[in-house]
């Protein structure tokens, strides 16, 4: 078992398939992108199975692929029938921004894929377009229609809720769950390293947070009851609006953090475990990887190592990498 010096059993693993994205969200990357790892860099899917076999041992169940962009890696739903057949992976599920998803969602469930996360922060295809650099609404919607037709359940929406931006949309985005068995949950924007001012157009950065409790708040017309169970491996809490058919759920990373319950790893696209989503501090895997030695110590390692928790309410925002090279 892979249990920190704090009692937190690590469960889950996050795996970055690609610092490549179709996309260019304001809040995720810089407009001019970002230095790309070279192919001989990012992890192999055979080594990426290492990985999940030694960490499958060690009593990891789940496995998120996400990114950069994980569908638009080549080979993916190959990847996803590689970790199906890990002894142990009782859970697969993929975080996307939804654009491929209707031309791969029925293949990624008959490879074993059991649930996804979409990335949706507009209802309006001319903001969601702005947000994303360019990006088509339409196109993502008939993902979410595609993932729901293929059977991937939970289908949940990720909203990172932003002022003077799509904080006018959140009781609309909340109201999909009325007439659709979808999660809808909103986050509050991290401060990564995306703290330069976004493009033309867009409020000053320093404006755009939204904590937990005005969110909260500004759903108070829709009546939310909160729902009791567990919601998979994440710290969304959960709540429904009388008669819906879907839930709500928000994710409050710095004014209400949940790092005591934390039971999670990363991996980078290159390779590199981090113990800690908003912490600098990574493990590299893949020169021990390569040379064929055991990565069990690393893996440990990377769990003695995890922090209690972040540090963002004390403004330290020393971070190296953007989202879209950590996979959020
Ligand atoms: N490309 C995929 C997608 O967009 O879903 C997967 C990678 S993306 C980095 C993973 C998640 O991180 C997305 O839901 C995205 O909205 C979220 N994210 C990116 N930057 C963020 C930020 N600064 N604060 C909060 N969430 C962020
Ligand atoms: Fe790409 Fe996802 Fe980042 Fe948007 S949030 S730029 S879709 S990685």
């Amino acid at each position: 078992m892979l249990t920190d010096p704090l009692g937190r059993t690590i469960r889950y693993l996050r795996i970055s398939v690609t610092d490549r994205c179709n996309l260019r969200c304001v809040y995720c990357m810089p407009p001019q992108g970002i230095p790309l790892s070279s192919h001989d860099t990012i992890m192999r899917y055979e080594e990426i199975l290492e990985v999940v076999k030694v960490a499958a041992e060690q009593g990891i169940t789940a496995i998120r692929l996400t990114g950069g962009e994980p569908l638009a890696r080549m080979g993916i739903t190959e990847l996803v029938r590689m970790i199906a057949s890990v002894p142990g992976i009782h859970d697969i599920s993929m975080t996307t921004n939804g654009l491929l998803l209707e031309r791969f969602a029925q293949e990624l469930k008959e490879a074993g894929l059991k649930r996804i996360n979409i990335s949706l922060d507009t209802l309006k295809p001319d903001r969601f377009s702005r947000i994303t650099r360019g990006g088509s609404f339409e196109q993502v919607w008939r993902g979410i229609l595609a993932a729901e037709k293929a059977g991937l359940n939970p289908i949940k929406l990720n909203t990172v809720v932003m002022r003077g931006v799509n904080d006018d949309e959140l009781s609309d985005l909340a109201s999909l769950t009325l007439e659709h068995p979808w999660h809808v949950r909103f986050i509050e924007m991290m401060p990564v390293n995306n703290q330069e001012a976004w493009d033309d157009g867009f409020p000053p950065i320093n404006q755009i947070f939204v904590a937990l409790s005005e969110i909260k708040q500004r759903l108070a017309v829709l009546n939310l009851k909160p729902v009791q169970e567990k919601s998979g491996n994440g710290p969304a809490r959960v709540f429904s609006i009388e008669g819906g058919q879907g839930k709500i759920g928000f994710i409050s990373p710095i004014s209400e953090h949940f790092c005591g319950e934390c039971n999670r790893l990363r991996l980078t696209a290159d390779g590199n475990l981090r113990p800690c989503l908003l912490s600098d501090l990574e493990i590299p895997l893949l020169p021990a990887l390569r040379k064929g030695e055991d990565i069990l110590p690393l893996l440990q390692q990377a769990v003695q190592l995890k922090p209690e928790g972040h540090t963002l309410q004390q403004n330290q925002r020393t971070f190296t990498r953007c989202m879209i090279q950590i996979g959020g």
